[in-house]
């Protein structure tokens, strides 16, 4: 049976049940990473917002066709039309082809994705294989009349839109007024953004391509048109991102599509706060960033941070502090030890909850259906393990959840040695540790074994070798 999903729309700044435009599925598409380095938590709290998203309207008894792009080529610096392509700044960072970047940090975002329990989109699409698509979209803009030609490329004329910035809510006759000092050579409105960029020196780019207008590259905005009305249809459910996207990404995302098509793009809208660092947003521009690596180089596993983002709603802002992220550890260690008691006290398979078990379960799908309101599913969580339930009953509600929250209960609940997942980097530990002994350096040892006892893990001798484990 399919139950409803309530989602706070941009669009109209309420909390709206999902109708979906077409019986068979909800077509979902999520704007994906910049490929240029490596993603910070901030971004990891929008993907896994998506994830959830997703996975709770499974949950719920709707098929989700989903699609997600790789932006690897034409994000500019600025977010907007000035400045370098972000793939050839890391490009120089690294002394490698803005291509060998590309190919690097999608493969970083892929294990990432991995580590954190979230299910890779398919299809995933790369920007640059459809670079034939986005060129056709430009085309039918020009000739629609949508679209003219500057000295450094092709713009879209916001002003033929009615529409342009209705999403964002943006004043544009007042911006107008004040921002027309700023604007660029030829541009002829403030809002008017690139479609097709044209390089500068051809030839200097590592990526560029042929097209009507001359040697040159996308604008940022539409690979994302291109890639959703190809996948997805010219009208889709829902789509998503940070709110960063809200003003322009999203903003020009509409108005090219639907000056394209002359139908609606998208019915629902869905925006992820940002996690901030010392109340300001988290970014790779700013700096003030973490990485996956940086948490478990202090012993926090990826599951806990996706904890971490449980505790509040994906509309509110979320400060991160180790403080907080050392409590979702310490939950999600208090869970996987509750589970881990109920499978050694668990006797049988059972086919059907009990009334009870069944309220405890719908209680949970009505948290999640309320515009994804994963801190209470996890209160329904801790009520069930607290609950009269026996247990195989409420090993059958958790796992359900699971579907959903992604922590691998019952992985965990069943590994032999310890309820976590050891990280890479101290089993390297443990490794150095072993070729040392192995030749009398045993200062070194030492050295490497207080490193691991500093990260929250202990060096264990059994009977089947060394091993480390989760200090309790
Ligand atoms: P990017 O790789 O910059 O294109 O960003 C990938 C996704 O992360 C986008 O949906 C952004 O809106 C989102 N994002 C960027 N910074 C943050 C942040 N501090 N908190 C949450 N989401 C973010
Ligand atoms: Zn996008």
């Amino acid at each position: 049976m399919k139950r409803p999903l309530f989602l706070f729309n941009t669009l109209s700044r309420s909390v709206e049940k999902v109708m979906q435009l077409r019986p068979e599925e909800v077509t979902v598409y999520t704007c994906g990473p910049t490929v240029y380095g490596e993603q910070h938590i901030g971004n990891y709290r929008t993907f896994i917002f998506e994830d959830v998203l997703v996975k709770v309207l499974r949950h719920l008894g709707h098929s989700v066709r989903r699609v997600m792009n790789i932006t690897d080529v034409g994000h500019l610096v600025s977010d907007g039309d000035e400045g370098e392509d972000k793939m050839e700044v890391g490009a120089k960072r690294e002394g490698v082809s803005a291509w060998d970047v590309a190919r690097r940090y999608e493969q970083h975002f892929l294990t990432d994705l991995k580590a954190l329990n979230i299910e890779v989109p398919n299809p995933l699409v790369r920007a640059t294989e459809t670079i034939d698509r986005q060129i056709a979209l430009v085309q039918t803009l020009q000739d629609k009349g949508y679209a003219y030609v500057i000295s450094d490329g092709v713009y879209f004329d916001s002003s033929t839109f009615p529409g342009y910035g209705d999403l964002a809510r943006l004043n544009i006759a007042g911006q107008q007024a004040g921002a027309r000092v700023n604007m660029a050579e030829g541009k002829r409105n403030p809002h008017d953004f690139a479609l097709w960029k044209l390089s500068a020196e051809p030839g200097k780019r590592d990526m560029e391509w042929k097209s009507p207008w001359g040697v040159g590259f996308p604008g940022w905005h539409l690979e994302c048109s291109a890639i959703a009305m190809h996948e997805l249809g010219d009208q889709i459910d829902i789509h998503t991102g940070g709110v960063d996207h809200i003003p322009v990404h999203h903003t020009n995302e509409i108005a090219q599509s639907e000056a394209a098509t002359g139908k609606p793009f998208v019915k629902y809208w869905a925006h992820a706060e940002f996690l901030l660092m010392d109340g300001g947003k988290m970014s790779k521009s700013l700096g003030n960033l973490y990485t996956l690596e940086n948490l478990e180089e202090r012993g926090f596993s990826p599951l806990d941070f996706r904890m971490l983002t449980y505790t509040a709603s994906y509309r509110s802002k979320l400060n991160f502090t180790w403080e907080a992220l050392q409590s979702a550890q310490t939950a999600l260690g208090r869970l996987y030890k509750a589970v881990k008691e109920l499978e050694e006290n668990s006797k049988k398979d059972l086919d059907k909850l009990s009334e009870h078990g069944e309220l405890l379960l719908k209680k949970a799908e009505t948290a999640m259906a309320d515009d994804l309101n994963m801190a209470s599913v996890m209160s329904v969580v801790w009520e069930v393990i607290g609950s009269s339930l026996p247990a195989e009953e409420k090993l059958k509600v958790l796992y359900a959840l699971d579907g959903v929250l992604s922590f691998d209960l019952q992985k965990n609940a069943t590994f032999k040695e310890s309820a976590r997942e050891i990280p890479e980097y101290i089993r390297d530990l443990l490794e150095k540790r072993q070729e040392a002994r192995a030749v009398h350096k045993w200062e070194d040892a030492d050295a490497f074994r207080l490193e691991i006892e500093a990260a929250g893990y202990y060096v264990k001798d059994t009977s089947d070798g060394v091993k480390v484990e989760a200090q309790p």
